[in-house]
């Protein structure tokens, strides 16, 4: 899409699709897109082709949406993980994807905490996919071309640096990636030289901006002119007093992303992250221990698990699970915008019980953050015996 003549003060990015993302042709939409982008995987990427044959599912076999989840289990880091054993990273990786091995233009990963890092490869279907997605976001953020953003989110690697990085560019602002890499210090200087809008960081790290600046540049952050920060990676925009803490601290509008095509709205009360991409991916859910979907309506709880319609399958396949516990919002948000609401209220591997009620570590954040100044925010969980599950 061509970013010369936009008129900024429009509601969406995409004014063609995003007006009709809660319309009930984005559901026929979906599914004449499910069965196409079933069979493309089926002919040219042989990690779902041995997915489908070893369920016995066939991609004619989707006549309805909800088919989907009788066919396929959702796919999960540990199927990933075993297929990389068996095939090694690199081969695995192109084997999920159905395009010419040529057509790889970028690769990013997650950060491999917990093992071997989850590739996450970008062809220029891929990119384009990224590059609409958070255009989306972005313009109902507020980022408008020509802004000048401050990237602090990690550069290395993570899908939050390059691939942020192109999306903001090709939507016509101007990202300035320093990254968390570079360190405070540098991060705030270019601040200061270059006089950015907007900040795209974890919501920790602003957090500790706030308390690094006056030290390490001798100013407060709300002296930098930042008006827009765009957080992600871990909860801060959901938690109100987080939120408020950054907010007023930076005089800024805090808003997150994540990583199923999701972004938050500007409405005073924090609404959820509004779903850009529903004409492009179908988001699920299941009961994390007996896989059964869970049906969406508000409130609804249950693992994600995110299917990508569109594209070439680098951009993610069908029903993977990123190991979050989303809450849904199915009813029109207060803001006007459009594409269902949703939350991430934890991960399928911190969640804890405790005396029989599940509890995520995000919850315990937001009552500490209440106390703050009175505290700094940070805290440690410590389990008195052996978690059970
Ligand atoms: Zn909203």
């Amino acid at each position: 899409m061509s970013v010369s003549h936009l008129d900024a003060s429009r509601p969406y990015w995409n004014m063609e699709v995003e007006p009709f993302l809660d319309s009930p042709q984005m559901r026929e939409l979906q599914l004449y897109r499910l069965r196409r982008h079933l069979a493309l995987l089926y002919e040219g990427a042989p990690f779902w082709r041995r997915r489908m044959e070893r369920y016995g599912a066939q991609p004619s076999d989707i006549r309805r949406l909800e088919d989907l989840a009788k066919v396929l289990p959702p796919c999960r880091k540990q199927d990933l993980r075993e297929d990389a054993e068996k095939y090694g990273t690199v081969e695995s990786m192109y084997q999920m994807v159905a395009a010419p091995l040529d057509q790889l233009r970028l690769l990013a990963a997650t950060s491999g905490t917990t093992g071997e890092p989850t590739p996450y490869p970008f062809t220029p279907a891929g990119m384009e996919i990224n590059n609409e997605t958070f255009a989306r976001i972005f313009w109902r953020a507020g980022i408008r071309p020509g802004d000048r953003i401050l990237h602090g989110f990690g550069l290395s690697m993570f899908v939050g640096g390059v691939p942020l990085v192109m999306a903001a560019s090709a939507m016509g602002a101007c990202p300035i990636p320093v990254g968390a890499e570079a360190g405070a210090q540098r991060l705030l200087k270019i601040a200061l030289t270059f006089e950015p809008r907007v900040l795209f960081c974890t919501p920790s790290y602003a957090e500790h901006l706030i308390e690094a600046a006056p030290k390490l540049i001798g100013k407060s952050v709300a002296s930098l002119g930042i008006r827009i920060i765009v957080a992600g990676g871990e909860p801060g925009a959901g938690l109100p007093e987080v939120r408020r803490k950054i907010e007023s601290a930076y005089g800024a509008r805090l808003f997150d992303i994540g990583g199923a095509g999701g972004g938050s709205c500007d409405w005073h009360e924090y609404q959820g992250m509004h779903n850009v991409r529903v004409d492009g991916s179908i988001i699920e859910l299941v009961d994390p221990g007996t896989d059964e979907l869970i049906p969406l309506e508000d409130g609804a709880r249950g693992e994600a698990c995110v299917s990508t319609i569109i594209g070439d399958g680098s951009m993610g396949g069908i029903r993977n699970s990123l190991g979050d516990i989303m809450e849904v919002t199915l009813s029109p948000c207060p803001c006007g915008r459009s594409g269902f609401r949703y939350r991430i209220v934890g991960r399928t591997d911190d969640m804890l019980k405790v005396k029989g009620t599940i509890v995520y570590p995000g919850a315990l954040d937001n009552v500490i953050a209440a106390f703050y100044p009175r505290v700094t925010g940070e805290f440690r969980i410590v389990l008195d015996e052996p978690h059970r599950g």
